[in-house]
């Protein structure tokens, strides 16, 4: 099996094999799709955490800094003790597409410390985030790579960063506060960014349940895996919506209500009891006679129309996609489908709305926070919302358009043609 970094230049190498015949100069082509195979700069170091005991412990770190052929680099950071430079470089290559995808002027970075924060003092967490801030200062900034929380990071540690950050670019950058997204509200954070990664899967939805004829919103029927931030927000809007949710999960188990459970009533459930494993609510009613408990596999093999992973990467394997009976996939979590059950799901005519696409809610209104902090503003919700229902039709219209032409690809594929198309052109212009 390949590595992520591996599994990217791959799929970059697919692409090009389709988009050179765009292409009159196949020299220069080539030439930039040998530059996009790799990060334009990749930093790293060790850091020097002392804890609170006074011992040290050394933490390497890393900023992959991909493409800024479309603009800024612009990519989480993530705590985690397997982040390695193969996935780092990986994630920020993937970021490049994933902003090229709803046409945002960003281009792609991620960082990482392989730590555990579950180790960790908030004293110890507040020092890892200033001593990896010191570390990448020199090489972002709001007009040059603009990070974001990811895996185990948050607002609080977007404000210990820009505050350390502060210090050391006095002078240098005007709009420091712009140089983090995903901050809290009151340090300049963005209305909606919370629901946004959610809120955008559905907008993606609504466009391709359009596409496919699925005329009734009642009548289809949608599976989540994971009612977390991107797991709930999801299930609010769709069911807001009128599409009905019929089974949700977390990492014990899940639950399926045929009628079509509620969302809000659920998630309060599960954080009573710590679990949606016993949450069975209908009409903010909570009761066993509107439902049972399923595994995440049974979950994941249910008869419906939709199926969202919003967990974890490789959620569905070659080990499991022959047993998804879902007509479409919609990867609300980062590589939640492995490639090689992607071939399978392909194979068996389930349509996968890529994450680059699905997904790419969370970054649009990252740049929408971006936006507001350099022009002193602060939008309404209704304002960044209608602005990320904008975003995200483009980014479908481009893909779909992409897709007709050409229809033997898979909507990832097309999304992904969408994107290099974007970045290459930008590098020639
Ligand atoms: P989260 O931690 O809020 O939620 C994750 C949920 O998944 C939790 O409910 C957890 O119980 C559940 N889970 C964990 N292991 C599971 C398992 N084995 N089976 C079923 N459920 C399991 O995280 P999140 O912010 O919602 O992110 C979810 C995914 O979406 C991640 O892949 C993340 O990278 C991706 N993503 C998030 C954002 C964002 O804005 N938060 C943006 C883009 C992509």
């Amino acid at each position: 099996m390949s590595t992520p970094y591996e599994h990217a230049v791959e799929q970059l190498q697919q692409v090009a094999t389709l988009l050179r015949s765009h292409y009159d100069d196949k020299v220069r082509f080539e030439e930039i799709i040998k530059q996009l195979s790799i990060p334009e700069h990749f930093h790293q170091t060790e850091l020097t955490l002392t804890k609170d005991d006074g011992s040290e412990q050394k933490l390497p770190a890393y900023r992959s800094q991909h493409s800024h052929a479309r603009g800024p680099y612009k990519g989480g950071i993530r705590f985690h003790p397997n982040v390695t430079v193969d996935e780092v470089k990986a994630l920020s290559m993937w970021m490049t597409w994933k902003c090229a995808v709803t046409g945002i002027p960003f281009g792609g970075g991620k960082g990482g410390v392989a730590v555990d924060p579950r180790s960790l003092s908030d004293a110890e967490l507040e020092r890892v985030s200033r001593a990896y801030t010191d570390f990448i200062a020199p090489f972002i900034g709001s007009k040059v790579d603009v990070p974001a929380p990811d895996v185990n990071t948050d607002g609080r540690i977007m404000a210990w960063m820009v505050d350390e950050y502060k210090k050391v670019a006095v002078g240098r950058d005007p709009h420091p506060e712009a140089a983090f997204t995903g901050k809290p509200i009151e340090l300049g954070g963005s209305e909606g960014r919370d629901e946004a990664t959610g809120l955008g899967g559905v907008m993606v939805l609504d466009q391709l349940a359009e596409k496919l004829g699925w005329r009734s919103k009642q009548e289809v029927t949608v599976a989540i895996q994971g009612l977390g931030n991107v797991g709930y927000w999801f299930a609010h809007h769709a069911a807001e919506r009128g599409y009905k949710i019929v089974a949700v999960s977390d990492s014990k188990g899940g639950v399926v209500v045929h009628k079509g459970l509620d969302p809000a009533a659920t998630l309060s459930c599960k954080l009573e009891k710590g679990s949606v494993v016993d949450c069975y609510c209908v009409a903010g009613v909570c009761d066993v006679v509107h439902g049972r408990s399923i595994t995440n596999d049974e979950l994941l093999a249910l008869d419906v129309d939709v199926l969202v992973p919003s967990a974890l990467e490789g959620a569905i394997t070659k080990e499991n996609a022959a047993q998804v009976r879902a007509k479409v996939v919609i990867e609300m979590a980062n590589g939640p489908v492995t490639p090689e059950a992607d071939a399978v799901l392909h194979n068996k005519g389930v349509m996968v709305v890529p994450d680059v696409l699905a997904n790419a809610g969370g970054v649009t209104t990252s740049y929408f926070e971006w936006q507001q902090n350099l022009a002193g503003e602060h939008w309404s919700h209704d304002a960044v919302i209608t602005k990320l229902n904008a975003a995200m039709r483009l980014g479908f219209v481009d893909v779909w358009m992409m897709h007709l032409k050409y229809p033997k690809e898979s909507l990832r594929m097309a999304a992904y043609l969408h994107a290099v198309k974007s970045v290459v052109d930008a590098v020639l212009n």
